[in-house]
């Protein structure tokens, strides 16, 4: 069994990843870490989940808990998130880390820090998007090179106020990457108007569509002249991230090798890209 300690537990993320390793067959759930001053500490799980009450607290001594795990899956805040791989690196224990807006600065830290312990850090844990990414690359190695023009276009919730989505922006840098030239260079944010001249054969539009409740679509056009390939992943729900992190928490024990790894190693994709 892989003794788990999920931070953030109380956390939109946290409380499905630490459900899910609650009723996993190969993992226990070693503890539920939150702030200091969160109002369930002390309380039983299932007033987190919704269920009739779970014999596991909410607790809030990371060291304390990590100490008897095997790993963590972090999902909280940047400056917190620091501050658990820096106890766990003392501890000798390996860290998933799915919280996102560390700066530069944070992630030479984290890359130092994995030097020591196994670290799989992933902005977006979702198997089916990450695989997106891969076949992203691939397709456009195959499909630019032969007059095919690329365009994403991605669906979200009314509620969301960045745009386009950071995902769509990573199909796009995994575009201009294999074009060779800078993302800024060749994306079209939106269309509008009269152009003085038809589409450059490199440019790549960019479509955000907001609406609903719809939790997150990324759709990619390959169009060539006589025929189309479409690739879309869409998602469900935030589970697709919580079994993501379970996976990854899988591959992490397995490896059990010091490295900062992304969730193409954990899908086995990396030598593949070479
Ligand atoms: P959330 O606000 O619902 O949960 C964060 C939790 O962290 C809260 O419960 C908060 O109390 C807790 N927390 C804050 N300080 C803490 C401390 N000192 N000790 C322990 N817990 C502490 O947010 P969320 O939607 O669950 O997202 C959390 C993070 O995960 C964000 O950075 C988000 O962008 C990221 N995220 C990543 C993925 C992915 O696939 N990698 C998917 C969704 C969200």
């Amino acid at each position: 069994m892989i003794k788990v300690v999920v931070t953030g537990g109380a956390g939109r993320m946290g409380s499905l990843i630490s459900r899910l390793v609650y009723e996993s067959d190969d993992m226990e759930l070693a503890a539920v870490v939150e702030r200091e001053d969160h109002p369930l500490l002390g309380k039983g799980l299932g007033n987190i989940w919704g269920t009739e009450n779970v014999d596991i607290k909410l607790k809030s001594d990371f060291l304390a808990e990590i100490e008897k795990a095997d790993l963590y899956i972090d999902f909280t805040v940047p400056e917190v998130s620091l501050k658990f791989l820096t106890l766990a690196v003392s501890r000798g224990k390996s860290a998933v880390i799915g919280t996102t807006g560390f700066n530069a600065t944070d992630m030479d830290f984290i890359a130092e820090q994995a030097r020591k312990i196994p670290v799989v850090l992933a902005p977006n844990m979702s198997l089916g998007i990450n695989l997106l990414f891969y076949l992203t690359k691939k397709v456009t190695e195959v499909l630019y090179p032969g007059d095919y023009d690329v365009e994403i276009v991605e669906r979200h919730h009314r509620h969301k106020l960045d745009a386009p989505s950071g995902t769509a922006l990573k199909l796009g840098e995994i575009i201009s990457d294999v074009i060779g030239k800078p993302l800024t260079d060749i994306m079209r944010w939106g269309r509008y108007g009269r152009s003085i001249s038809e589409k450059s054969r490199e440019e790549v539009g960019i479509f955000a569509l907001r609406g609903g409740e719809v939790v997150g679509e990324h759709t990619l056009y390959f169009s060539g002249v006589a025929e189309e390939m479409v690739i879309t992943h869409r998602a469900f729900s935030r589970k697709a991230f919580a079994i993501g992190a379970l996976q990854a928490a899988r591959w992490v024990m397995k490896i059990n090798k010091p490295g900062l790894y992304d969730m193409q190693d954990v899908l086995g994709l990396r030598e593949e890209e070479k």
